[in-house]
């Protein structure tokens, strides 16, 4: 039982909870639904800012997730909310778009070297499958590649639950594992002259497994390999892009997507998402009919002017990897100090952190529940994400938590090591 729940009444958080699973299958959907996570994570809350989130008890707590990435200069930032206000008192969603739209086209045009146009959705769902319909229009090819585990969306092409999804919406679906030239090649060939597109996301960041990098040779190979093919690369930037690169997750690498997917950090919490590609496949992304009811909301594109804006204008991209590294560093001196194999994988500002010879998650659960109770929100399995909010204090208070957590999980770890010898 968390520290300050009182037996036999019901938190507001867990009345909530009660209330919801009578109108709501499950009480929630998604990855957002807390009963994947052990006692005591709350699922609603009150208010954000900053780092901090607040739950419905106003228990504060630092927040390592930035609302699953789309927090990426902080809750409430004042310039992303000064944008969107006024960009409301004029109108939000209207009979076409706003203004900003050409502004914001025109900005992300100039800030991301390999687009030579932008269209504007909501959800990376909708991103990545309007880049997969953009790629077999402009091809007038059907099979599509994708990495073994990546995740690109809750559509049935690509959703990994396959509760309700049939074998025909995935019949162009070839799959190779990530970082493996050879299972790229073997699926490309498989493909043959129907391959449409390649799709890859920027590094590996599938949940329950230690982050990787792409390496080098495996990013040029899936662009040689489209480009031998005539096919489209797509780079699925939904979860990292404007984290790592201001100009795309793969200008570090020097290949360049000819259609990307973004979402997320965009915008800085408010709903918007986006296609960039490159003239080859403009012709596809006028012909393809992609559309929604929200789709030309003004505020989210007011906003997202001011966060690509601010995100250039003020190396937060080199703040989040300053912080990160700090907690980084200071989290593998105390797993040393503790004597546990503790594992820190992916880029510093989209931590994964998890415990070597931990299957079952036992030690990983206990961690981030200990440091939850200490007013951290962590998590067990999926990559974490800083924002440009987190300061040198805040890593150092999430240190202090995590300090006295890995102690709890040392004793864990020995009882278990104890428990097993005695077997
Ligand atoms: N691609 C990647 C890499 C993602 O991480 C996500 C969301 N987690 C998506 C696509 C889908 O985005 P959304 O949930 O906004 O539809």
């Amino acid at each position: 039982m968390a520290p300050h729940a009182t037996p036999g009444l019901l938190s507001p958080d867990e009345a909530l909870r009660a209330r919801a699973l009578r109108v709501i299958p499950g009480g929630m959907w998604g990855h957002m639904n807390v009963a994947r996570l052990r006692p005591g994570y709350p699922q609603f809350f009150r208010s954000a800012r900053g780092c901090r989130l607040f739950d419905v008890a106003g228990t504060e707590y630092i927040d390592m997730m930035c609302g699953y990435g789309p927090i990426v200069l902080g809750y409430g930032d004042p310039d992303v909310e000064a944008a969107a206000a006024e960009q409301r008192s004029h109108g939000d969603l209207m009979t076409g778009p706003a203004e900003c739209q050409v502004e914001l086209a025109e900005l992300v045009v100039e800030t991301i070297p390999h687009a030579d146009w932008v269209l504007f959705a909501k959800n990376g769902t909708d991103a990545m499958t309007a880049c997969v319909t953009i790629a077999r229009a402009g091809t007038r090819r059907r099979k599509v590649l994708v990495a073994k585990g990546s995740y690109h969306g809750a559509a049935p092409w690509c959703t990994p639950s396959l509760a309700g999804v049939t074998a025909e919406d995935r019949a162009h679906i070839l799959h190779y594992d990530y970082n493996d030239v050879a299972s790229l090649e073997r699926a490309a060939d498989e493909a043959g002259r129907d391959l449409a597109a390649v799709l890859v996301t920027a590094f590996r960041h599938d949940v329950r497994r230690h982050q990787e990098l792409p390496t080098t040779v495996f990013a040029q190979a899936v662009r040689r390999i489209c480009d031998m093919a005539d096919a489209a690369m797509v780079l699925d930037d939904v979860r990292a892009g404007f984290r790592l690169h201001i100009g795309g997750s793969w200008e570090p690498y020097g290949v360049r997507p000819d259609l990307c997917g973004w979402s997320k950090a965009i915008a800085n919490g408010h709903p918007l998402a986006a296609v960039t590609g490159n003239d080859r496949f403009r012709d596809a992304a006028q012909q393809v009919y992609v559309t929604g009811s929200f789709w030309c909301s003004a505020v989210p594109m007011a906003a997202a002017v001011a966060t690509v804006n601010k995100l250039r204008a003020t190396g937060a991209i080199a703040t989040m990897e300053t912080m990160g590294q700090r907690l980084r560093e200071g989290l593998e001196q105390q797993a040393r100090a503790h004597d546990l194999p503790l594992r820190q994988t992916g880029p510093v500002q989209m931590p994964m952190i998890m415990f070597d010879d931990d299957p079952d998650f036992l030690l990983g659960n206990r961690f981030v529940q200990e440091a939850l109770w200490r007013g951290v929100y962590m998590h067990p399995w999926h990559n974490m994400f800083l924002s440009a909010a987190h300061q040198p204090a805040d890593i150092d208070r999430v240190l202090e938590a995590t300090d006295a957590a890995l102690k709890q999980v040392a004793e864990l770890s020995d009882r278990r090591q104890s428990a097993k010898e005695a077997q």
